[in-house]
């Protein structure tokens, strides 16, 4: 039998010139993330897409694949068969159910489909003829017309498709259709989460980390590095920006007043992570921030962070409980590498009490003191580095 996958997408609103580029950009999605598991002919046909292996390749590594692109709402394993006639399609019928379940204790429906519309019978013939037939084959199935456990999907088009099984999809919408934008990924657990929620709308994405070597570890690098492959099972080629941070972080150290010192940094952070946004035309950033969550992320310190950004900044988890976004996270599966003990950079230099309610105008006095930063600024983009990761 012929194997191959019927993808299902969704999100039908679109329509005219988005719907092409839409669907064009889900089967380039689909198209290079099967090229590293082996050889896949990729069409798409009368509003939906097949995908058909070349060579033997066990169908749960497929659907493995496929369950993490964005786009897809269902995953149906099918059989394909070139001729359509109806005695041949009866007896794969039979076949097919007989390799795809062990147990005839079910109740089913046939669904039929035909896209030809000069075939000797209608849908609801077809439907009706096979049902039967099943029925005799596997006299301990029942037919349950309005809630059945099996649905037995017939579609008759150029090809034949039979199949019954409707794998869940992630949703969403392909990456590359929406933009790029840049997360500022740290090696917690909240930055992944909010990359991957965005990047689920179709925004392809680039990462900034910014790096206190020594105080931070090669092996936080590490882990950050971990964190973008494991968010890029998802996205595709994530380029991650690691900006050297360390004079900056030891010359607000000395120049400003301790408990400032976060969001001085932050807003730091903010403006070197547009900076490099605009280098590599990203049109937003995205942190992981939520509010209140923090000191540094109560309503007042997230709005004088916020005030040095000229892009908009998508922060997809402001209204997320801790807990929603630890489920999230390990749903996605960046929860275990999220909890390794390695220091970040905001851990090392925070103080005992910083601000909680910082105002604008007494961090941009304290800015004041900070001459040297632009250059500073300019030298970190200059050294920074960048790293190609994909899964
Ligand atoms: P996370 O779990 O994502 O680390 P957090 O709760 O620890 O978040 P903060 O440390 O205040 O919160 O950071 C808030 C956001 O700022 C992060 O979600 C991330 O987007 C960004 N950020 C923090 N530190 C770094 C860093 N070293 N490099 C890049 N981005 C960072
Ligand atoms: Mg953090």
């Amino acid at each position: 039998m012929k194997k191959a996958f019927l993808v299902k997408y969704g999100e039908i609103a679109i329509k005219g010139k988005n719907r092409y580029l839409f669907e064009n950009t889900l089967v380039d999605q689909i198209k290079g993330r099967l090229s590293k598991i082996g050889a896949f002919k990729v069409t798409k046909e009368q509003g939906r897409i097949y995908v058909e292996p070349l060579e033997t390749i066990h169908e749960d590594e497929i659907i493995n694949v496929l369950k993490n692109i964005f786009g897809l709402i269902g995953i149906c394993p099918v059989i394909v068969l070139d001729s359509s006639d109806f005695e041949h399609i009866k007896e794969m019928a039979i076949a097919y159910l007989k390799e795809e379940y062990k147990q005839f204790d079910f109740t089913f429906k046939v669904e039929a489909k035909r896209a030809i519309k000069t075939y000797p019978l209608n849908s609801m013939e077809i439907a009706k003829e096979v049902g039967s037939y099943v029925l005799d084959q596997f006299p301990t199935l029942k037919v349950d017309v309005h809630k059945p456990q099996v649905k037995l999907w017939i579609e008759i088009r150029n090809k034949t498709y039979i199949y019954s099984k409707i794998i869940k999809g992630l949703g969403g919408m392909p990456v590359g259709s929406n933009g790029k934008a840049m997360l500022l990924l740290s090696g917690g657990i909240d930055s992944p989460v909010a990359g991957w929620m965005i990047a689920k709308r179709g925004v392809k994405l680039d990462a900034v980390y910014f790096h206190s070597h020594p105080y931070t570890t090669d092996r936080a690098k590490d882990k950050v590095i971990e964190l973008a492959r494991l968010v890029s099972v998802y996205t595709g080629k994530i380029n991650l920006h690691i900006v050297p941070f360390t004079e900056i972080q030891l010359y607000i150290y000395e120049k400003c007043p301790h408990e400032q010192l976060t969001i001085i940094m932050r807003r730091i952070m903010m403006r070197i992570s547009e900076i490099i946004a605009y280098k590599n035309d990203a049109l937003a950033l995205i942190t992981g921030e939520s509010i209140g969550q923090v000191a540094s992320q109560t309503l007042q310190s997230l709005v004088t962070t916020n005030d040095v950004c000229t892009m908009p900044v998508f922060r997809p988890l402001i209204g997320f409980d801790k807990q929603d976004i630890v489920n999230i996270s390990e749903k996605i599966g960046t929860y275990e590498t999220s909890i390794l003990p390695y220091e970040d950079c905001c851990t090392i230099f925070v103080a005992k009490h910083p601000v909680t309610k910082p105002t604008l105008k007494s961090i941009e006095r304290s800015e004041e003191r900070l001459v040297q930063m632009e250059e500073m600024i300019e030298k970190a983009v200059k050294d920074t580095e960048v790293i190609g990761i994909r899964a």
